[in-house]
């Protein structure tokens, strides 16, 4: 049984009425790489590598980190490989990178704040990946909020280019995570090579509600109206100008939200690497122009429990 579902997951997911919903997957390590390709992902939507500087004393070094990326991509086959620069700061604290003490670190210098206050070690990252040449490889932004940091960040991966010879069309995209990039998606769409919506950060952002909060984390939910429609938005903005969008935090891999998103025009869903047989298989049961309709009647809604209650009366 386990063969067979293994060999329906590598099958692509197709909505009834012939829309094909890329599964790709989250993960933070070769292990799940291997788990990702014998679920059938259709790539990595979301390689999270700040564990590697986790689990180290000091900064992996540039060939450890080259190690690292090559022997993913070896276990990806050429699948799409979105590797995402270290997102650190925040609730993710590294010792060895200065940090100085914030009253509200969600709100400080975290992700590419971090990266762009720690130039030498974000050159060391960038360069690792680049020296892959590797085409199917993609470099992703965390947390940026305005359009000069991606600016700031595409000139030092051009400089890095330049040095190294290296002139691949390795795609340098952004996470939408913070609400003032949702309002303004079609202006970065303009610029940038691909966007992700990371949902988990989206929805602390626009709900004001530390995700983990020890009290109010639990109320905190992706399904909020306000939530979907600052998606709908960022798709909005991203069809603009035909700027490849996904979606990859938590909500990717929630079954009621599925159909939403679907429903808002996200075709690339990045999910945790155990629930992708499951989602494809129910992603083939779902009719596109119903999860249109779907979308459109949630974004009407008042509450996330109104949304929760909607969708489980159509879906189950
Ligand atoms: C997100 O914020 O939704 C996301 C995918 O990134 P992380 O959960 O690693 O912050
Ligand atoms: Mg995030």
């Amino acid at each position: 049984a386990l063969q067979i579902a293994r060999e329906a997951a590598q099958v692509p997911a197709v909505t009834t009425d012939g829309v094909q919903i890329n599964c790709l997957a989250n993960i933070g390590n070769i292990d799940e790489a291997r788990i990702a390709a014998a679920n059938g992902a259709e790539g990595v939507g979301l390689f999270r590598t700040e564990f590697m500087f986790l689990e180290t004393k000091e900064a992996p070094s540039e060939e450890m980190q080259f190690n690292e990326y090559s022997d993913i991509n070896h276990v990806l086959a050429g699948k799409t490989l979105v590797i995402r620069t270290l997102d650190a700061g925040g609730d993710k604290k590294i010792p060895y990178i200065t940090q100085m003490h914030e009253e509200n670190p969600m709100l400080g210098v975290r992700g590419v704040r971090l990266c762009l206050a720690n130039r030498e070690l974000f050159k060391t990252q960038l360069r690792a990946i680049l020296k892959t040449k590797a085409e199917n490889i993609k470099v992703m932004i965390p947390m940026i909020s305005k359009l000069t940091e991606y600016r700031a960040v595409k000139q030092i991966f051009e400089e890095i280019k330049a040095d190294l010879g290296i002139n691949t069309q390795i795609q340098l995209g952004i996470m939408v995570e913070v609400p003032s990039v949702a309002f303004i998606s079609e202006a970065f769409a303009k610029e940038v090579d691909f966007m992700s919506i990371g949902t988990n950060d989206l929805t602390q952002y626009v709900m004001a509600v530390d995700r983990e909060h020890t009290e109010l984390a639990k109320e905190v939910d992706h399904l909020h109206p306000a939530v979907l429609a600052a998606i709908a938005a960022t798709s909005i903005g991203a069809a603009k100008h035909d700027t490849n969008l996904s979606v990859c935090g938590l909500m990717a891999s929630e079954k009621l939200a599925i159909p939403v998103l679907i429903g808002l025009g996200i075709k690339n869903l990045s999910m945790t690497v155990s629930t992708i047989p499951e989602n494809k298989a129910f992603i083939r049961n779902l009719n596109y122009a119903k999860c249109k309709e779907v979308a459109e009647h949630c974004l009407s809604l008042p509450t996330a429990i109104e949304v929760r209650e909607y969708l489980k009366s159509q879906f189950n």
